[in-house]
């Protein structure tokens, strides 16, 4: 028995069978959480993301039939059209781009709700973490850089989804992005962009936590690679001050949980390199939900959708 299952009979058995299914899609990996109807987060749990859109679907599928719920949340990585459902663009989980997960569901009888996974993790940090402001911009480094912006308390967006700054451009000529591009924020600030820079510099390809060991042992090349990252992280973080002034920048996504390694060096680039006039407007720090902030998004997105909030 799987543990959200064991945690789910156990509920039912207290008569607090309403409960939320709340998926979180990554280029990498994908996050399922259990909530229950108070907010709590009582289970989550992280599997490799399917390998191709139908296993996905079925995945989602499966779920709802454990758990006997035919309502979802969906954060994915990529561009959304909120007029029709339709994912328009999804660079780190190609088999997404094109495709209506929305209404494939529906076709299962099953009702979902879909954000880009950024503003979910935004939502999450401005209504579940200690964050007590009014415009505040989520930046996620993970397998790619994503970015959400709330302002008094909703996604700033259009008819799609907007705030992709993972595909600013901070380097003409600069490495070769997953969008096509060439010099974009996410070709240097994601674990995919360290790696690349550590390559560059040292013609051997290793994986990030091979990149940590070698910082730890003080080698010179992966300090080097690790400063170009952090410099071009505070430059990307200043243009978005730059451009918004919001009241604090959260960092998120897995690399947060790494800030050691590269904080100091951003908060000192990131400071340089703004506008004068909007010195020590912008506060600037690391997300204490962690991997988990769009999760509670997306019970937020869910709860809305329901008209319970
Ligand atoms: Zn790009």
């Amino acid at each position: 028995m799987t543990p959200e299952r064991e945690i789910y009979l156990k509920m039912v058995s207290r008569g607090e069978n309403k409960y939320y299914l709340v998926f979180d899609i990554g280029g990498t990996n994908t996050k399922c959480g259990l909530f229950n109807s108070s907010g709590d987060l009582v289970s989550a749990n992280e599997s490799s993301t399917p390998q191709s859109y139908d296993e996905l679907v079925g995945f989602i599928i499966n779920k709802c039939a454990e758990y006997k719920t035919n309502q979802v949340s969906i954060g994915l990585p990529g561009t959304v059209n909120y007029g029709d459902g339709k994912i328009i663009y999804a660079p780190n989980l190609t088999y997404l781009s094109g495709k209506r997960i929305v209404s494939d569901l529906s076709n299962e009888k099953i009702v979902a709700c879909i954000e880009n996974d950024a503003n979910l993790a935004a939502l999450g940090e401005y209504y579940f973490s200690d964050i007590k402001y009014d415009s505040i911009v989520l930046v996620t480094l993970g397998t790619g850089v994503g970015g959400g912006y709330i302002v008094n308390g909703n996604v700033y967006k259009g008819q799609l989804s907007v705030f992709e700054i993972g595909h600013m451009t901070i380097h003409t000529d600069g490495k070769q992005c997953g969008c096509g591009k060439r010099g974009c924020f996410e070709a240097y600030c994601s674990k995919t962009g360290l790696e690349n820079i550590y390559y560059d510099l040292s013609n051997n390809r290793v994986s990030i936590n091979e990149i940590l060991k070698l910082i730890d042992k003080k080698d010179s090349l992966a300090g080097v690679a690790m400063n170009v990252f952090s410099k071009y992280l505070g430059i990307g973080l200043s243009n978005i001050v730059n451009l918004l002034i919001p009241d604090v920048i959260v960092i998120g996504g897995g690399l947060s949980e790494l800030s050691s390694y590269y904080f100091k060096n951003t908060i000192k680039v990131f400071s340089k390199n703004l506008f004068n006039p909007y010195k020590n407007s912008t506060r600037l720090i690391v997300s204490k939900l962690k991997n988990k902030a769009a999760l509670y998004g997306g019970f937020y997105l869910l709860r809305q959708n329901n008209g319970q909030i």
